[in-house]
């Protein structure tokens, strides 16, 4: 069976040496030397001056809000994963959506300011398929209206813009560091902040905002990870450039393989910069992507529809019509893409698409 993506799992031995280590110390969670070790090794490698590790990248996101103390209305895409939305649900914040771009398939900057109201805190866009928003436009309109940005960039492990890490944008940028994640933990997440206020706080907020032993000068929330999770991250950390560089090639090799299917790319805001993460194809229409669907499915190969449903549709919130979102996300689909993904398997992908469109 070829799944969507598959978890990278490195050699055992790699990781059993760090696990040597953690039941000589008997630490194995608050704070412990593995996890402040995965901070500073990520710190290195992304080049970024601060990071928080988490337990997930939705507890991620809600600690940004409750960082920055959001409240009322936030701005937000209606073409992500559900935890975008749920999250702001679930801190008690309303998602006002904001339509994307056909091609980029981020939120279109050029309808951010129509939905801005008295009651807007905050822009929280994400990073679509790991490519760029376009930062600068979003954050001179959330400079205008005093207004925070928050980036989740749960799929972007690897992309630069501008020749920096995507992780240094916005007020907190977040990521996951979940299993399917092309850098994993496991379960896992990350903050990223440029400002040692808040960064202090998200510190103290992830630790039940604890200062001392019995003293509580924030309200905290269990968003510790293990030394465990750490453990992996510091043994995948090593097989980064290898994971990255697979992934740009299979990028690459299916742009050739299907350059005569019939679909919309995703159009790359700095290539230079992407982390080639997703292989998104915009179909001419559902009933194609249906079509393509089966014949893999009956291969026992199975791509993704994702996003599917548009955000907007989910059945707690009020309704709000997202006419491109809507339309995009019922039409595209991510072929399979993971560390061991081999050429002929590719191959045999592309054959199958081709021969469906051709009959
Ligand atoms: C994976 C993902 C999340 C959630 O991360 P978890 O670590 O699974 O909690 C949030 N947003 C996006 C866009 C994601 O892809």
């Amino acid at each position: 069976m070829i799944a969507v993506t598959k978890p990278f799992l490195p050699p055992q031995e790699e990781y059993e040496a760090y696990i040597k280590g953690i039941w000589q110390r008997n630490w194995l969670t608050n704070n412990g030397p593995l996890v402040n070790e995965l901070e500073l090794e990520l710190k290195e490698y992304l080049d970024l001056k601060h990071l928080l590790y988490v337990n997930n990248g939705t507890i991620a996101l809600q600690l940004a809000f409750k960082a920055l103390d959001l409240r009322g209305e936030v701005i937000t895409t209606p073409f992500s994963y559900v935890a975008t939305v749920s999250s702001l649900v679930w801190e008690g914040l309303t998602p006002v959506f904001v339509d994307i771009n056909p091609k980029s398939l981020n939120i279109d900057p050029g309808k951010i300011e129509a939905a801005i109201t008295p009651q807007t805190s905050a822009i929280l866009a994400t990073h679509v398929y790991g490519n760029p928003c376009e930062v600068d436009k979003i954050q001179k309109i959330a400079d205008k209206h005093g207004l925070k940005v928050i980036y989740d960039a749960a799929h972007c492990f690897g992309t630069r813009y501008k020749g920096k890490s995507i992780f240094a944008y916005g007020d907190i940028s977040t990521t996951s560091f979940h299993a399917t994640k092309l850098f994993h933990t496991i379960e896992g997440g990350a903050l990223f902040t440029q400002n040692p206020e808040v960064l202090k706080r998200i510190a103290l907020m992830r630790n039940f905002g604890h200062t001392g032993t019995n003293t509580f000068d924030e309200l905290g929330i269990n968003g510790k990870n293990s030394e465990f999770h750490a453990a992996m991250g510091l043994v995948n950390l090593r097989h980064i450039e290898a994971i990255l560089n697979s992934r740009k090639e299979q990028w690459l090799l299916y742009r050739d393989l299907l350059h005569n299917l019939d679909y919309q790319p995703l159009r790359l805001t700095d290539p230079q910069g992407y982390n080639f993460s997703y292989y998104p194809m915009v179909l001419p229409d559902e009933a194609s992507l249906e079509k393509y669907m089966e014949i893999l499915n009956v291969n026992y190969i199975f791509p993704r529809r994702y996003f599917y449903p548009s955000l907007n549709l989910l059945p707690y919130l009020g309704a709000q019509s997202m006419p491109v979102s809507e339309d995009i996300s019922t039409r595209v689909l991510c072929l399979p893409m993971y560390h061991d993904l081999s050429p002929e398997t590719q191959q045999m992908i592309a054959r199958f698409l081709l021969r469906v469109q051709n009959n």
